[in-house]
């Protein structure tokens, strides 16, 4: 059985992984199950930088192949913002990062409130070049929130296809379209070549 680190301390974000990786029988083991409490730093300018960082980090300190990602908002009439800073724009978290996201759109017309989630996932080998791969969804930006689902920016995000807001979804479905989703099902298309490679 081959080993795989999800660099996170997430139950929730392993558990999608574990659903979308099922089929390829790894064992996957969180930054807790191996014992890792050093913080390896995001000091990238980028989702990219700072997926690789953690991937190569952890894979360091663990000697395992290791799977990092980092994800955020990008608004374009913010030009991009809050992107990296998502976890803590404005220096808020919860209601009140929503609140002043909202406040700095609160004169900008629906259709120039166009957004994406991004997501990029890094994969590091202790034997093979490191992988990035990358998921989005596209979305537009709501005067106020709506649904109880989720987290984070999900009660504004309103996406056309499923016409609910992410919280609005139910976690299945979610599971399903996010940007996340995305680039795991990416991701496993790697792991699944690094299999290959491995079984020559
Ligand atoms: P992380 O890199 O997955 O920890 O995400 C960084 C930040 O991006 C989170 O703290 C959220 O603010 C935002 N974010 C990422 N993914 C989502 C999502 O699926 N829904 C809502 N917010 C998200």
């Amino acid at each position: 059985m081959r080993e795989l680190l999800i660099a996170t301390h997430n139950p929730g974000k392993l558990r999608e992984f574990a659903d979308i990786f099922a089929d390829l029988n790894l064992r996957l083991y969180s930054l807790a199950d191996v014992g890792i409490q050093t913080v390896v730093e995001e000091t990238g300018q980028t989702f990219a930088e700072n997926a690789r960082l953690k991937a190569e980090g952890y894979r360091s300190l663990s000697g395992l192949p290791t799977l990092a990602d980092d994800s955020g908002l990008e608004v374009a009439a913010l030009g991009g913002a809050p992107g990296i800073h998502s976890a803590r724009y404005g220096g808020l978290s919860g209601a009140a990062q929503l609140q002043y996201l909202l406040d700095q759109m609160r004169d900008i017309p629906w259709h120039q409130r166009l957004a994406r989630f991004v997501c990029v996932i890094a994969l590091a080998h202790p034997e093979y070049p490191t992988e990035l791969v990358e998921g989005t969804l596209p979305g537009v930006i709501e005067f106020t929130p709506r649904g109880t689902g989720g987290f984070g920016y999900d009660p504004i995000f309103y996406v056309l296809d499923e016409d609910a807001t992410l919280a609005e979804l139910s976690a299945e479905r979610k599971n399903q379209i996010s940007h996340r989703a995305k680039a795991a099902r990416a991701a496993r298309e790697v792991l699944l070549r690094w299999q290959r490679a491995t079984d020559g």
